[in-house]
């Protein structure tokens, strides 16, 4: 793949986070992880030169490939060589419609997909936008496989007494869990920092409440991390300390405890209890 960018003159852009992957082996590794089938849809995000894109077009039924950088089409489509069960979008990624792009796909490919998996090795400047993003499409997503920093996967994947606000966003969409790293000897040019695997499973259920309620709650908690919930939240939702201490007795949770030693169902019963007192005193 290097050779064909050497051949194009493309010299990687720092500002579009282009390390390109170097290492077949990892390339494989990595699109295994996302378990794809013949009658399954895969979307890439930053494609590159192709590094995964050449194995997702042998696994799936069909790939959409987005990559923002114009200059690389080309060089990706070398390396597609004869493969016809792609589409290639020249778009950014954080703006592009996924499911007008599924109905599209899905008309290319003649039948309904048996599930929609997305991977890509992400650009890091965006990863916590675009890990949004996909969460957020309510799309029934089956896996999505993403190389990030290390750093980032052990926020995603961490548990209590170590949660974040990026963690609890994550867990309650799907289960998160770190499948490998990757040093920076892999890549083209090498990352400053070591990368690591992710794999995400989205929950076959949705959440049974709302995110908007939920996520006012777990925000208000993580304004200040490391002061206890009966402050946090009363200031957060605007209640008074005695009416927040309640809220967290109801929910079981003792109220001298940290937004970081919170787990998502502890969450979810806090932000039940929230909204049902809203509604009454309303
Ligand atoms: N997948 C390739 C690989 O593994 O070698 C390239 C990975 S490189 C880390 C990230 C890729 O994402 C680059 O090709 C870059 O141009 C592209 N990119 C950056 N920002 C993007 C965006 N907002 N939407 C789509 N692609 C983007």
């Amino acid at each position: 793949m290097s050779s064909r960018r050497q051949a194009r003159g493309i010299v990687p852009r720092k500002s579009l986070g282009q390390n390109f992957l170097t290492d077949d082996a990892t390339a494989r590794r990595i699109v295994e992880a996302a378990e794809i089938e013949r009658d399954d849809l895969a979307f890439e995000i930053g494609p590159g030169t192709g590094a995964l894109t050449v194995h997702l077009v042998e696994r799936a039924g069909w790939v959409v490939a987005i990559e923002l950088d114009q200059a690389l089409i080309p060089v990706l489509q070398d390396a597609l060589g004869e493969a016809r069960n792609i589409t290639v979008v020249h778009g950014d990624a954080l703006e592009v419609d996924f499911a007008g792009l599924v109905r599209e796909a899905e008309r290319a490919f003649g039948r309904p997909f048996k599930a929609i998996r997305f991977v890509a090795n992400l650009p890091y400047y965006i990863t916590s936008a675009a890990i949004r993003r996909i969460l957020e499409c309510g799309l029934p997503i089956a896996t999505i496989v993403l190389t990030v920093q290390t750093e980032v996967a052990e926020r995603v994947t961490a548990q209590p007494p170590n949660m974040s606000l990026l963690a609890v966003s994550v867990q309650f969409y799907g289960r998160p869990e770190l499948l490998f790293k990757i040093p920076p000897s892999r890549f083209y040019p090498q990352p400053e920092v070591e990368s690591a695997v992710l794999r995400i499973r989205p929950h076959a259920q949705p959440p049974d409440i709302g995110a908007q309620a939920f996520f006012r709650v777990v925000k208000a908690g993580f304004s200040q991390p490391r002061k206890q919930l009966r402050n946090t939240l009363a200031a957060g939702l605007g209640l008074n300390k005695a009416q927040v201490e309640a809220i967290l007795m109801q929910s079981g949770i003792e109220p001298g405890r940290r937004a970081e030693t919170i787990n998502v169902e502890e969450w979810k019963e806090l932000a039940k209890i929230f909204m049902s007192i809203k509604k009454s005193v309303a």
